[in-house]
């Protein structure tokens, strides 16, 4: 490999070195691709049955190492190592997931010719792309690429991973263990680096992106397909709301709503950061969630944040909530240089950027409205469209039904990100197209119609030969079947 230039990653929690890894050239990344495509010519002629096999036997791999993992995890992403094992936890189910359904949701489906084709098969298969690039995020750096991961290569495509530059370190590992399993193919590479790796996977033709991170480089990332007709999904950030009615189980919904805005610090894109209570329980609840906060230390109950430069728009966020707002846990002291304590704002104005956009840390706001109405109303008021969760023992459906988002949890958070048959993603500025489930299966492949003359027919449709009488048995079977 020819290595133009080294980065390194640094412990979250200490700033100390962890790691250094080659920042992948631009020829290096034409080899993966082209080292990717072969592999995937290999992999994409296996039977379901035969890629199923190879996966499980990679995810017993994961598994029984999975305390590897979390070493890695916790090291590069600062996140404790309980969090560490349920994210690499998780991220196996979704393998095991996608590896037992593929098959189920990607063979071939017949479909009805119809009666003017009447004497035609017609079928629709699901054709792997080839090679797929994931660029991921470094929030949860094993459970979000492996939902583009696994269901890519379930899928019958080759897989080229950018790791974000803060968390290369499981990437580097999964392929790894991968290649344990099927030496003699490369069926998932990891280049790493900065943006620009990224740019580089897109710009040397890969057949399908799949993006996690801010809508901003999503943009880019879009932008740059669009130019070389390469499909792409997009899952980016959130500004999630939390609706609390007034018939809700208060100390459940503060409880889990707290949990969603600060574990893995904050930096969840299905996190709450927004929460809407009703008027006539808003007291009682805002006293549960603002003693539970106060019961939550970072350092303890979640880790460091993980990016530094987040930490600036995390205190830009806290500054701008409490100069409009109710501070009534943390203040802006509470953003430090590596670890953020819980924040909680009462009352800010659903125009501020505080509530606008997305802050990516330990802070809730919370404001208060007159009826469900209202609060589906703001909740909708946002360029964002991920995940909601709503409260209420009667009203949940209801609610969830107004909303206009990807996911929304009632009486529960974060669930679907669990189970493998949910799809995952979102609407608006939240992105486009499905990670996980069979959307997720089928993301990864596209359709192709297949037909074939199961007989001849005397009448020629589709040849210069045709004849008037064809023509007319067109209409009267057109006219019988439309009138
Ligand atoms: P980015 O969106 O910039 O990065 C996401 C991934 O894209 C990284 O691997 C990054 O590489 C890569 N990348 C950056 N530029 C390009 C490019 N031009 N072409 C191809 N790939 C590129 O996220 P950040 O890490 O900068 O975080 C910024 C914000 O994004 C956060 O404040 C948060 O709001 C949001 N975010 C949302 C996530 C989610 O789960 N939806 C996850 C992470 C962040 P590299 O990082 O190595 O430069």
């Amino acid at each position: 490999m020819s290595i133009d230039a080294q980065f390194s990653t640094f412990h979250p929690a200490t700033g100390e070195r962890f790691g250094e890894y080659p920042i992948t050239s631009d020829e290096e990344v034409a080899s993966a691709v082209a080292r990717a495509r072969a592999a995937a010519a290999w992999w994409s002629g296996l039977s379901f049955g035969q890629r199923r096999r190879i996966l499980r036997s990679w995810n017993s791999l994961l598994i029984e190492h999975l305390d590897d993992a979390v070493e890695l995890i916790v090291a590069e992403s600062g996140k404790p190592r309980s969090d560490a094992q349920l994210e690499a936890a998780l991220a196996c189910e979704h393998v095991d997931w996608a590896a037992r359904k593929a098959q189920f949701y990607l063979h071939a489906h017949h479909r009805s010719p119809g009666l003017l084709m009447a004497n035609m098969s017609a079928r629709v298969d699901r054709v792997p792309y080839g090679v797929v690039g994931v660029i991921g995020p470094w929030n949860y750096p094993i459970f979000t690429p492996m939902g583009s991961i696994a269901y890519a290569l379930a899928a019958g495509n080759a897989v080229i991973f950018k790791p974000s530059e803060f968390t290369p370190a499981i990437g580097l590992w999964l392929a790894k263990t991968l290649n344990e399993i099927v030496p003699e193919h490369q069926l998932l590479q990891v280049v790493t680096g900065a943006g620009s790796v990224g740019a580089s996977l897109i710009a040397h033709g890969v057949d399908k992106i799949s993006f996690t991170g801010s809508t901003a480089t999503a943009k880019k990332v879009a932008a740059a397909c669009v130019e070389r007709m390469i499909p792409f999904v997009l899952e980016c950030g959130g500004k999630d709301p939390v609706l609390v009615d007034r018939d809700a189980q208060l100390e459940r919904a503060a409880e889990h709503a707290l949990w969603s805005g600060m574990s893995n610090a904050g930096q969840s894109c299905i996190g709450a950061e927004r929460i809407y209570v009703h008027r006539e329980v808003a007291d009682r609840f805002i006293e549960i969630l603002k003693t539970r906060a106060n019961e939550i230390k970072a350092g303890v109950n979640y880790g460091a944040a993980t990016r530094p430069a987040q930490l600036e728009i995390i205190k830009r966020h806290v500054d701008d909530a409490s100069s409009h707002g109710q501070v009534i846990v943390g203040d802006s002291t509470s953003v430090g240089e590596r670890f953020v304590e819980p924040v909680i704002v009462l009352n800010v104005p659903e125009n501020a950027p505080s509530m606008r956009e997305e802050t990516f840390g330990p802070v809730l706001i919370v404001n208060t409205v007159n009826d469900m109405d209202e609060a589906v109303q703001k909740a909708n008021d946002t360029p964002f469209g991920l995940a909601a969760s709503v409260w209420s023992k009667r009203n949940g459906e209801k609610i969830a039904a107004q909303l206009h988002c990807g996911m929304v949890s009632i009486n529960s958070v974060f669930t679907f990100a669990a189970m493998g048959s949910m799809p995952f993603g979102g609407v608006k500025d939240s992105g486009m197209g499905r990670i996980h489930g069979p959307e997720g299966l089928l993301e990864f492949t596209y359709p192709r119609s297949v037909v074939k003359p199961r007989f001849n027919l005397p009448l020629e449709f589709t040849s210069f030969k045709r004849t008037v009488f064809a023509d007319k048995v067109i209409t009267t079977l057109s006219r019988i079947r439309h009138k």
